[in-house]
């Protein structure tokens, strides 16, 4: 495949890093719909199914549309190499599947993404995988949960809906003393905001649905490593399991990263104007977001994240008890007339959603206690429409309790 284009800079990967034109010269790259590839000889097809040499051979193994992703996405993210996959939660998949076996145990964080704590605490645990979840931000109890069977510590930061930043280096170091992996899931900052390998990560994961694609289109996931993790572990996973991205899917995502740096310069930029208004609003409580000097871990945010807070945002109505908090925070939702009501993220239009009972609505209420999601909390994922027709939308209901 193409020579890696290394001297160049990161602007011109994004809109540049792909596999080689066709014959046909085209300017913006190719989408290959074909589930086959035509083999040049019987010797050829088996020196390739063997790995052999380089070449297509099926659609679930791979396909000149999704290496470009992957080509492209491995260059912003700082990486040897990529594998994508039909979604983020089949890319964690296909990564458990392929470092763990029965007996291992898995270190994550406790506020990571609802449906990742599901996967790993519930269903891995069928195969005898065991897990423990710890805070995330408290490095010396990641440290302590350490079991000579740990092999992954797996973190994502800043969180949903939270936004609690966790230490990638430091988790790093723990993970690397205990001869274990550091999975980070990069879907909120992006390799826009933060590039978790130069931190010492060894897997970067992505739901490629959010801000990779950008415009809310198609569901994507990937993960980022060495080319030895990419080729012997996660690929015969890929082959036997056919978690495969479709190359519609990874075309639409390869166009959205073109745009990706200045999408998240741009909806950082309107987050950070919207939390601090939220934080002086009458009607709230509380607001979460890493580039106010309030949260806990603005300096790590600002120094692990380019002085960015990123796009999503999370704040609490006012309220007396839980039940009224839950009434509020649907009456705001459902006094919305602009922004769209949506449990999605990673979108240009803002999305905003009620976690307590849609992303974390299957954990139990104690799994939802720890991770501090309370029925008054509201998720803004920021988008590209003007600030002041926002914050007319909030008010709307923010307003009239
Ligand atoms: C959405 C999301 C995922 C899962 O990705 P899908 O593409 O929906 O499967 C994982 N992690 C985070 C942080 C997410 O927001």
């Amino acid at each position: 495949m193409t020579q890696k284009k290394t001297d160049l800079h990161r602007d011109t990967l994004a809109v540049r890093e792909a596999v080689e034109r066709s014959q046909y010269g085209e300017n913006s790259e190719a989408l290959y719909l074909t589930s086959g590839y035509v083999q040049p000889s019987a010797e050829a097809a088996a020196r390739r199914f063997a790995g052999d040499e380089e070449g297509f051979t099926y659609g679930r193994y791979g396909n000149p549309t999704v290496a470009s992703l992957e080509q492209r996405l491995a260059a912003l993210e700082g990486a040897e190499a990529c594998i994508s996959t039909a979604s983020g939660m089949s890319a964690i998949l296909m990564m458990c599947m392929g470092l763990l076996k029965a007996g291992d145990h898995v270190l994550c964080s406790h506020s990571m993404f609802g449906s990742t704590i599901k996967l790993i605490g519930t269903d891995l645990a069928k195969f005898g995988v065991e897990s423990t979840f710890v805070s995330q931000t408290d490095v010396a109890a990641w440290k302590a949960a350490i079991k000579p069977t740990t092999k992954l510590l797996f973190a994502e930061t800043p969180t949903n809906p939270l936004t609690e930043v966790c230490d990638i280096r430091a988790l790093a170091d723990i993970a690397h003393n205990a001869g274990a992996l550091l999975c980070l899931d990069n879907c909120f900052a992006t390799p826009a905001l933060q590039l978790p390998i130069k931190l010492g990560a060894d897997i970067v994961m992505h739901s490629g649905t959010k801000y990779l694609d950008g415009q809310g289109r198609v569901m994507a996931g990937a993960l980022c490593a060495s080319q030895e993790l990419v080729t012997k572990t996660f690929l015969p996973v890929l082959k036997s399991a056919g978690m495969t991205l479709a190359p519609f899917n990874a075309w639409v995502v390869l166009k959205g990263l073109e745009t990706l740096d200045i999408r998240m310069q741009a909806q950082s930029a309107r987050a950070l104007q919207l939390a601090q208004w939220l934080q002086d609003h009458p009607s709230v409580a509380r607001v979460h977001y890493p580039g106010l000097a309030s949260h806990p871990q603005h300096a790590l945010a600002m120094a692990q994240q380019s002085g960015c807070g990123g796009a999503v945002l999370s704040f609490e109505v006012k309220a007396g008890d839980a039940d009224q908090a839950r009434a509020r925070a649907f009456h705001v939702l459902d006094a919305l007339q602009v922004m769209s009501l949506s449990p999605n993220l990673g979108d240009t239009k803002p999305l905003m959603a009620h976690p307590a009972s849609t992303s974390h609505g299957r954990l139990t209420e104690a799994q939802r206690q720890t991770a501090g999601v309370v029925q008054g909390l509201i998720r803004v994922a920021v988008g590209l429409e003007h600030l002041q027709d926002i914050q007319t939308d909030l008010d709307r209901g923010l307003l009239t309790f």
